[in-house]
């Protein structure tokens, strides 16, 4: 179902081994979004797509080293899956990594112009290289990192990258305006953040909002 005749509807898929991590999604701008039919989000369990009864997604990393890296079979398996579902859109694989390129608004504008992100949210050691490899050879794979800190799972940097574009998205914030002002927009804004910013009352604890932005 498209948004406008300007823009299609935004899928999202995301896959983990934790779906409930992703239950913010039901809340708040991307919450009304989804109700609103802005966005069309779909959260996957990684388990499913095992063969096993202990519905296993991980083993020992080849070359030794502690902790366990993410088997590539169930990964091939739902990604297989979630892109053979829609042949018509072009979708971008977006995988959470510490060594990724930095996460930054720019990519932000540019996914919200497209009409899929598929996110695949590791956990442990990570995902084994070839599944990167593999997709990377039939759509745009981006490896992404949202900074230079370890966290135990792409879940987060997932709910992040969902919530920088699909702000981005027409219509989805009430005031159109806010962002084009908003830090780090493309144009006049693009490596400026926003200064700081005071409601009423023009007194509190003794603190004033700054005599140039009470004339208007
Ligand atoms: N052993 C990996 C390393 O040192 O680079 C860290 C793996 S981390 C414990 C498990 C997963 O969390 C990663 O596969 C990735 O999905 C996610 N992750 C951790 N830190 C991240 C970051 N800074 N940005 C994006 N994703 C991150």
């Amino acid at each position: 179902m498209p948004t406008s005749n300007a823009h299609p509807q935004l899928r999202i898929d995301i896959v983990s081994i934790f779906p409930d991590y992703l239950a913010p999604l039901e809340l708040s701008l991307v919450g009304k979004a989804r109700e609103a039919g802005q966005i069309d989000v779909r959260i996957h369990d990684l388990r499913d797509c095992t063969q096993d009864r202990h519905r296993t997604v991980d083993d020992t990393p080849y070359g030794g080293g502690p902790g366990m890296v993410m088997l590539p079979e169930p990964w091939g398996d739902a990604l297989d899956s979630i892109l053979g579902s829609d042949p018509s859109r072009t979708p971008v694989l977006v995988v959470p990594t510490p060594s990724g390129e930095r996460f930054t608004q720019g990519h932000a504008a540019k996914w919200a112009l497209g009409d899929w992100l598929i996110f695949a949210c590791g956990r442990y050691e990570g995902i084994d290289s070839r599944v990167m490899e593999h997709f990377g050879e039939r759509i745009h794979v981006a490896e992404v990192s949202l900074g230079d800190y370890v966290l135990a799972g792409g879940e987060v940097a997932a709910l992040a990258v969902t919530e920088a574009v699909v702000r981005l998205l027409p219509g989805v914030l009430g005031n159109s305006e806010s962002v084009v002002d908003d830090s780090f927009a493309p144009g006049r804004m693009a490596h400026l953040v926003e200064g700081p910013v005071y409601t009423k009352p023009p007194l509190w604890r003794g603190l004033e909002v700054p005599e140039v932005l009470l004339s208007g």
